[in-house]
């Protein structure tokens, strides 16, 4: 409690364009290693870059959706370093003139509210990979010039909490705005965490000034990330307690030992001697093109919540697991738009759906079920001709094996009898043989309407109407 943690993020989020950022080799993940590679990304002497135009769409689209100023005329810059990952010996990035800044986004955790400050966001490419197996090294340098943005944020996070919570909100932005996979597990959502701490009441009874800060890498997961805070906040604390002081360094976390270790010491931008990219000319982003990616722009999830609360009357509960992922958000908007109601959509989804997709182990994004078959089935339990018995039984037919929905129910006579005289016959013969119970009814006992109904539902096998079941059931009872 004596001492306040104080954190800033750097987010690299690699883009899913079809094509690298200065070449037009593949950015898919994997492949054989250096096959999607040219000379350009593998960094030949005499190639010349040239830049994708889908790339600052990518990153106008995202500083746009994180209120950001939009910069009109950037640049490029080469970050020079050597690392055998990086061909070319130099990454073009952007130093002087960020595509985007000072942005922001609203975070909610544990300890409330709090706008985080988007420091920048800025344009460059990612490197190759190294490969240790065997005691060798291997080069593979398909990563390279695939389209990174970098998310800068100030030093505005205070507990492993606020982090998760900006770094889900901005996953979901970035999944929404269809800019980025987000697989941590492949590497296209990193996050180096920034960590410094200062003690609380300082000499003049104020926090004292921001400490000096360590920056982790390699941090694979959402886990990762709240147990490296955790390790590098006591060990900091720890190391001034005792006298020590901090020492502004590049950290590895090891998340099987559950501990890092420094790197390098931390180079400032001076030591990479940035220049500005010479082969790149600078960048105009004129009012037309920022309109037409701002008139483009997807709804978010969080104003998507705000209407299906206002205009659908969901919960705010059905409303956030609605919206959770984009894929099923995608889907009650078209299940709904097909069968004209909200309510019996999110019903369908939020119920039988889920439920299917979890014994199926079935991922969100993997989902795929035809919105005109499920909303065909919603319309039929709406218009009386299916029970919610075969609305389950159809759409678990539907997510299996796609089944054609009107066939399906035809095949296993799904359809409710609605046939008055039917009907009228079999609630004639449950009355006759439960005597007791149709006295209990006429003495006010409820409970006997409810007893008499299931008996009724009993003899049509499941399949009776059950609106029509009651209203014959009501008649024949007056008339008893
Ligand atoms: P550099 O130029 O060395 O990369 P920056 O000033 O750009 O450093 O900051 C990089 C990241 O470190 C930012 O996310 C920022 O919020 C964070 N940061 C800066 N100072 C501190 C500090 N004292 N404690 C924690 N994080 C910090
Ligand atoms: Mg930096
Ligand atoms: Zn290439």
């Amino acid at each position: 409690m004596k001492y306040e943690v104080v954190i800033g993020l750097e987010v690299h989020a690699e883009l899913s364009t079809g094509s690298k950022i200065f070449c037009g080799c593949s950015t898919e993940f994997g492949g054989e290693p250096n096959t999607r590679v040219c000379p350009v990304c593998a960094g030949m002497p005499g190639t010349l870059p040239r830049l994708n135009r889908a790339v600052i769409d990518y990153a106008v689209r995202l500083g746009l959706a994180l209120n950001c100023e939009i910069t009109r005329r950037c640049k490029f810059d080469r970050k020079n370093y050597f690392y055998p990952d990086l061909p070319k010996a130099y990454q073009v990035s952007q130093l002087y003139l960020p595509i985007c800044r000072d942005g922001s986004l609203e975070i909610e955790s544990d300890s409330g509210m709090k706008t985080i400050t988007i420091r920048e966001i800025h344009m460059e490419e990612d490197a190759g990979k190294l490969i240790h197996e065997g005691g060798e090294t291997y080069m593979d340098f398909n990563r390279c010039g695939v389209p990174l943005l970098e998310i800068v944020t100030q030093p505005d996070f205070r507990n492993a909490d606020e982090v998760n919570a900006y770094l889900e909100k901005l996953r979901e932005i970035l999944k929404y705005l269809e800019i980025c996979d987000c697989k941590m597990q492949e590497g296209s959502l990193r996050a180096d965490v920034n960590l410094s701490v200062r003690r609380r009441f300082g000499e003049s009874g104020e926090p004292e000034e921001y400490g000096v800060r360590t920056e982790m890498k390699n941090l694979n997961s959402f886990k990762a990330i709240s147990r490296a805070i955790e390790y590098e906040s006591q060990r900091q604390i720890e190391l001034i307690e005792s006298g020590g002081t901090v020492i502004q360094e590049t950290r590895r976390w090891d998340d099987e030992k559950g501990e890092s270790h420094g790197m390098r010491s931390k180079e400032d931008a001076q030591d990479y001697r940035y220049f500005p990219e010479p082969d790149l000319l600078p960048l105009e982003i004129d009012e037309e093109w920022l309109e037409r990616i701002r008139a483009n722009l997807p709804e978010l999830a969080h104003l998507k919540r705000e209407r299906y609360i206002g205009e659908y009357k969901l919960s705010a509960a059905e409303a956030a697991i609605l919206t959770e992922h984009k894929n099923i958000s995608d889907l009650f908007e078209a299940v709904t738009r097909e069968s004209g109601s909200p309510i019996e959509s999110a019903r369908l989804l939020l119920g039988e759906v889920m439920r299917l997709m979890n014994t199926t182990n079935t991922l969100p994004e993997d989902l795929k079920l035809d919105p005109s078959k499920l909303s065909y089935l919603i319309r039929q339990v709406e218009g009386g001709k299916i029970n919610r018995d075969a609305l389950k039984q159809a759409t678990e037919a539907v997510f299996v094996s796609n089944a054609e929905p009107a066939d399906y129910i035809a095949e296993n006579q799904l359809e409710m009898l609605s046939d008055d005289t039917l009907i009228a016959e079999k609630a004639q013969s449950v009355i006759d043989a439960n005597p007791g119970a149709v006295e209990d009814y006429h003495n006010g006992k409820t409970k006997a309407f409810g007893f008499l109904m299931g008996q009724v539902m009993k003899q049509l096998a499941g399949s009776g109407n059950p609106e029509i079941a009651k209203r014959l059931l009501l008649e024949l009872l007056q008339k008893t």
